[in-house]
């Protein structure tokens, strides 16, 4: 199998897996329990907590262990909008047409509660102007919500400019940083973030794990999602799974070393190089700074839905679009690019893994070719 879906989910790094299965066998007590075994399962969580407190330039008592970027989205946009609705207010939130589907959903449900939302559309490029943002901020507006890395197109926007007019306007300011942790710059102190979201899946480590960060979180009132027996300062309940957790620092360590060694630009020139020497035409979506492992592209001439049907054994492939009963919808990222369903269903989006080859690419623009149409 050729694996070009690593922004769906990255391959398991080796360290993870080791770190994992020790953690399995050993790190059997309740790590809330104060016994010797106990209190060794906590601290090697606690060595976690720190650890990713450091690569954001945070707190560790501002780190909170999700199941993933799923739930801290939805602990994040929850807590502040329940907390305004609880005093009576309004409250205005503010997101992009773009964001990660369950941003979208949580929206949806938020607005039945009373929240309003205002959704910004990105420019043809996939990019929302930092201006949009200054326009669209009202009196009530409690929290900016606009996605670091898009997961559709590896396009990585300007965070730090939105922070800043966030900042400048006292309103608290979520990024979703599922896709750009330790793979571009992020720093909550620089980029004024006030909360944000991350999952282990994407950088090599296990799924059913991930990261809320809240600035100053001991100094809020946040009502939990998740209500428990006071684990996480009472926010998130539920025992922590301590070998989840393991993992994620041991992807933490050792992702971000291999990503930058990784010839993703290589890889990415490579097939853009062999789409031309075979006549293939193309349109990269998404241009500007994008992830170097992450391309999406349009072949108008291509049957795309041909190609993915008749090689799903062979390559691990997404086509931007989800289909649902039969009929293809196209992605709501790239309907709000501007895409009809016929350019949608043209799209791909590749990404490249650590043991993507050269010659992967090579094979797949051979195949891709087979597929041209008329
Ligand atoms: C994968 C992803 C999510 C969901 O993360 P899970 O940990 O799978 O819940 C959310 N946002 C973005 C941008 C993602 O890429």
């Amino acid at each position: 199998m050729i694996y070009l879906d690593s922004l769906a989910s990255f391959p398991l790094l080796p360290e993870v897996y080791d770190a994992m299965c020790e953690s399995l066998k050993e790190d059997y007590a309740n790590p809330s329990a104060s016994h010797l075994l106990g209190t060794s399962a906590q601290e090697k969580i606690e060595n976690v907590r720190a650890q990713i407190a450091d690569r954001l330039e945070a707190f560790p008592s501002e780190i909170i262990f999700t199941s993933g970027a799923t739930e801290s989205n939805n602990l994040i946009l929850k807590a502040h909008v329940e907390r305004a609705l609880a005093q009576g207010n309004i409250p205005h939130l503010i997101t992009s047409a773009i964001e990660h589907k369950c941003i979208l959903a949580i929206c949806k449900h938020l607005e039945s509660k009373g929240c309003e939302v205002t959704y910004l559309a990105p420019n043809n490029k996939g990019v929302v102007s930092p201006e949009s943002v200054r326009k669209a901020i009202r009196e009530n507006t409690i929290l900016v919500s606009l996605m670091h890395v898009n997961n559709e197109l590896g396009t990585i926007n300007p965070i730090r400019e939105y922070g800043k007019i966030c900042f400048e306007n006292e309103v608290a300011f979520h990024t979703d940083a599922a896709q750009s942790f330790l793979k571009t710059a992020l720093d909550v102190e620089d980029d004024f973030i006030d909360a944000l979201s991350l999952s282990a899946h994407k950088i090599g480590g296990p799924k059913g794990i991930g990261v809320a960060y809240f600035r100053d979180l001991r100094n809020k009132d946040l009502q939990p999602v998740i209500h428990g027996a006071g684990q996480e300062l009472g926010i998130r309940g539920g025992t922590l799974a301590t070998p989840l957790i393991v993992g994620f620092g041991a992807a933490v360590e050792n992702f971000e070393p291999r990503y930058e060694k990784a010839p993703f630009d290589l890889l990415k020139t490579n097939l853009l190089d062999l789409l031309k020497s075979h006549g293939i035409e193309y349109y990269v979506n998404g241009e500007g700074q994008t992830l170097d492992s992450c391309l999406s592209i349009t072949l108008p001439n291509i049957d795309v839905d041909g190609l993915l049907r008749s090689t799903k054994d062979i390559y691990s492939l997404s086509q931007s679009s989800a289909c649902s009963a039969g009929s293809i919808e196209p992605s709501h990222v790239l309907s709000a690019l501007g895409f009809d369903r016929a350019r949608a269903a043209k799209t791909l989006r590749i990404s490249f893994s650590f043991y993507t080859q050269a010659e992967e690419i090579s094979k797949l623009v051979k195949d891709i070719s087979y597929f041209r149409e008329g």
